[in-house]
Formats: structure tokens, sequence, C-alpha cells
């Protein structure tokens, strides 16, 4: 999660196009898929263990905090990496690789100060009935790196949605083994630079793999693993967006978590007035400034965000999971829904 607020101007202009926002949809819910064989297993296959044995890897000290184009970073890349290798779930064609180049030009024109040269990383499981339309699910991997001498693990922020974006993938592709890939495809993202300022999801969508206008949904992933003062022991999470630019969106995430775990789902923070501006402050925020339907999925701001203390030790697993097999829901409805999610606000 990005530290620094966007400026006042940028707050402006998108409030007064996001002041419509009441209005449900009345298209019902896909929900009938959820009883499938294939979804049960996939979805059972979202565990706590295997999110946390990830996590350990990626918020270990031996990743540095994981700061832009930091060798830690790149070893973080390498196991993320590795793991689709091993999955047997590619890259996107087009790319030639599971590297995205985000250029330190890129980010220093756009105030990133020195940054080296880093890498988002994209996994790709292709659809079987509408390939050419794509489910984004989304992460950051980087994080702020050390500080004198001491590392910031970001084991919540963003190790949680690293990890959970990587299971996600892996239930996806378990139900492609057994016959049931998605209709749509599904592009795992895991993006660098957020923390200096979303720099590779705006690199993403100024460069994108695969075109917009056909990116049916971003589903972002930004700290899931822990709970906030105001919710503490809770079986919760912030939703953020989903009703801004797709009156089914939200729908759609709502019963998907009615079916599954049905935890609750707080929007105090999916208001474009509330201070803390969390729309505009991780990566889904770069698909929704282009009219791509977005929710953003979150903890709150807790006390160890941003300190070296954001340790994996302290994230609540079983909760993670959870977490993790409502996004795997959602992202299951809409991947294999007869029709395209619409976009029908502003
Ligand atoms: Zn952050």
């Amino acid at each position: 999660m990005r530290k620094i607020l966007i400026p006042l101007f940028a707050i402006a202009v998108m409030t007064s196009c996001g002041a419509v926002k009441n209005s449900e949809g009345t298209s019902s819910p896909s929900i009938s898929t959820y009883h499938d064989k294939a979804f049960s297993d996939a979805y059972a296959s979202i565990k706590a263990e295997n999110l946390k044995r990830n996590l350990y890897v990626i918020a270990s000290d031996e990743m540095e905090g994981r700061d832009t184009g930091s060798p830690g970073q790149k070893k973080a890349g390498e196991y993320i990496v590795n793991y689709y290798k091993n999955l047997g779930i590619s890259h996107p064609k087009a790319l030639g690789s599971y590297y995205q180049k985000v250029p330190s030009d890129f980010m220093k024109k756009r105030g990133g100060g020195n940054l080296p040269d880093s890498e988002n990383i994209l996994a790709f499981i292709e659809g079987s009935e509408k390939p050419e339309e794509i489910v984004v699910i989304s992460g950051h991997y980087d994080h702020v790196g050390t500080k004198n001498g001491v590392v910031y693990n970001g084991a919540d922020d963003d190790g949680s949605g690293t990890v959970a974006v990587m299971e996600i993938a892996k239930a996806f592709q378990e139900a492609k083994k057994a016959g049931k890939g998605p209709k749509r495809s599904i592009l795992f993202l895991h993006v660098t630079g957020e923390e200096h300022g979303l720099f590779g999801s705006e690199f993403y969508s100024d460069n994108p793999v695969f075109p917009l206008a056909n990116t049916v949904v971003d589903l972002n992933i930004d700290m899931i693993g822990r709970d906030d003062p105001a919710n503490r022991g809770k079986q919760y999470v912030y939703v953020i967006g989903s009703d801004m630019l797709s009156s089914q969106l939200k729908v759609i995430n709502e019963a998907a978590n009615k079916k599954t775990n049905n935890l609750e789902l707080n929007y105090k923070y999916d208001d474009l007035n509330d201070p803390e501006q969390l729309y505009y402050r991780s990566d889904h925020y770069n698909f929704a400034k282009h009219n791509i339907p977005v929710a953003f999925f979150f903890d709150g701001i807790h006390e160890d965000y941003h300190k070296p203390t954001d340790k994996p030790d302290k994230i609540d697993y079983p909760l993670l999971q959870k977490r993790a097999q409502l996004i795997f829901t959602t992202a299951w409805d809409i991947a294999n829904r007869a029709e395209r999610i619409i976009v029908d606000k502003k």
C-alpha cells in the first residue's frame, strides 16, 4: 500500500466523476458454477499452510525488504517465476518471458528518483472460450527495502497479496487440469514500484500486454493478512471500488462471499471522499482510470504498516486463506459467466 497521497487536484477531478454510486445492479450472478466439483476442489486447495510457506520465503530477510529494482526484490521475483514454472503456468506468449521490464527512466520521469530498472511479473492461463477477454488478478511484490540496516519485511504489505495471487493461480491451474479451465483468460500480475508511486501498474496500463479494451476487471490485493484496530479479531475484509464502474461487480463479489466464508464486507473506505483516499492508493487505480472495473481487497491500516515489524509471524493465516478464497470465487464467476461484466457507471 502506497504511503503518499496523490495530489489534491486529481482527487477533486475524480470525486466529481464518482458521485453516482448508489444503485445496485439487477443482474444475478452465475452462482450455479459454484456447485461444480472442479470449483470446490480448486477452492479447497487454497490453504493457510501453502500461503504461510510461500510468505515465509517472500518476506524473509534474504529478500531485503524487496525495494524496487534491488537484488532482494529480484530474488523474490525469481521465487515467484519458479513457482509458476513448477506449476506449469506460463507467461503471456507475446511477452516472451514472465518479465515485463519497467525502465528506470519511466519511473524517474514520474518522480521515482534514481530507481534502477525493475520488472513486473506476469503469469497467464489462457481462457477456453473467450481467450481474448482478460481477468486481471494483481498484487505488488515490491516493498520499502531496508533502512539503517533494518529489513522491512513487508509480510502483509504486500507479501500477503503476492502469495494470495500465487495461490489463486494454483487453484485455477488445478481446475484446468481437471478439465475446467476458465472460459476467459486470467492474468496473474505481480507489479513492481508500488510503494514509490504505483509505477509498475502504471507502466502496465501504458504498455498493456493485452488490449485494455478487452480487460474485463482488475481484482487487486494489497494487504489481506492482518486485522486493523477497528476490526480486531473479526472475520472481515475491506472492499473498495467494486461499484464505481460496474453495477455487477459488487453484486458478484457479495454473492461469492455469501456462498463461501461469509466474511463481513466492510465498505468504510469505499468512498472517494474518505480522507484516506484508498481508491487511489494501490495498483487497481491504474485500471480504474481506464474505465476497467476494479475491486480492491484490503485489511486496513494497522500498527505495523510500513514498519520493520510487518513480519510473517504476525499474519493470521486462516483469515488470509478465507480472503484469498473469496477473491478466487469472485474471479471464477467473472471468468466463467456467459456475458462479460458491464461498465455502466462513470
Ligand atoms: Zn505499502
